[in-house]
């Protein structure tokens, strides 16, 4: 984002370069959804991004997010985008409608136990660590089929697709196959287990056409919106550390 443009131009722009590239696949532009990742942003851009036309928001802490969601502005769907330690499962529910990093088998039993007993119903994804890097959190592709069959029997989890990270790198030509493949990967179990999983959540600033291009429906887009994240200043006792 250039210094002198709103949210508002910037949206307009990514839009467009969503929709050349769903045109490029043969795809519909309403069938891609901008997910708003605010971390390190205040309310202020929350309601900003809000009223250029954004509906979905993703955070990547539930610590950082504890004290952001309730100040900001009511109405945005929130997506836990980053990954879940078990022990803030019970605060993820109250803050989350859906939670994209769901990366073991323990965590899908944990959330689905407290999630039961809160009534919650938050829609799942599951991460999967497509690349094989091992810094990378998210289950292997060979774990996946049994998350899904756990997850399939879960009655307070809706599970509707598969996030990934594809490793960052300066040409996003590179990131294509990471996301063509787990595309593959979500054909296949979808055959094999005669479920749908239409979410599809990969691509971010860098690579989020090339994701669009092999089949993304949800985008998640911090810097290329908000500009480059803020170095982070604690805003309450509470919240984590920023770790840039
Ligand atoms: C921060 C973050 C994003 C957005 O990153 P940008 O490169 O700023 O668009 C997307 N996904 C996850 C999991 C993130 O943590």
């Amino acid at each position: 984002m250039e210094a002198d443009k709103t949210i508002s131009d910037t949206l307009v722009d990514v839009q467009a370069r969503i929709a050349a590239a769903c045109a490029k696949a043969g795809r519909k532009p309403d069938e891609v959804e901008i997910i708003g990742v605010t971390k390190t942003h205040g309310p202020d851009v929350v309601r900003e991004a809000w009223e250029a036309g954004i509906r979905l928001f993703g955070e990547n802490k539930v610590q950082e997010a504890a004290w952001k969601i309730p100040e900001s502005i009511s109405g945005p769907s929130w997506h836990l985008i980053g990954h879940l330690q078990r022990n803030k499962v019970r605060p993820a529910l109250e803050l989350f409608s859906v939670i994209h990093s769901v990366d073991s088998v323990p965590l899908l039993e944990r959330l689905e136990r407290i999630a039961d007993e809160c009534g919650h119903r938050p829609e799942i994804l599951l991460e999967v660590n497509v690349s094989g890097e091992s810094s990378k959190e998210g289950l292997k592709p060979e774990q996946v089929p049994e998350a899904i069959e756990y997850a399939l029997q879960c009655r307070s989890l809706t599970l509707t697709g598969l996030m990934t990270m594809a490793p960052f790198c300066p040409d996003p030509e590179l990131a294509r196959p990471v996301f063509a493949h787990l595309r593959t990967y979500r054909d296949r179990w979808e055959q094999e287990f005669a479920i749908g999983l239409p979410n599809l959540s990969m691509g971010m600033s860098n690579d989020y056409e090339v994701a669009v291009e092999e089949g993304a429906t949800w985008v998640r887009l911090g810097t290329v919106l908000f500009g480059h994240r803020p170095a982070w200043r604690p805003q309450r006792e509470d919240t984590d550390r920023w770790e840039p």
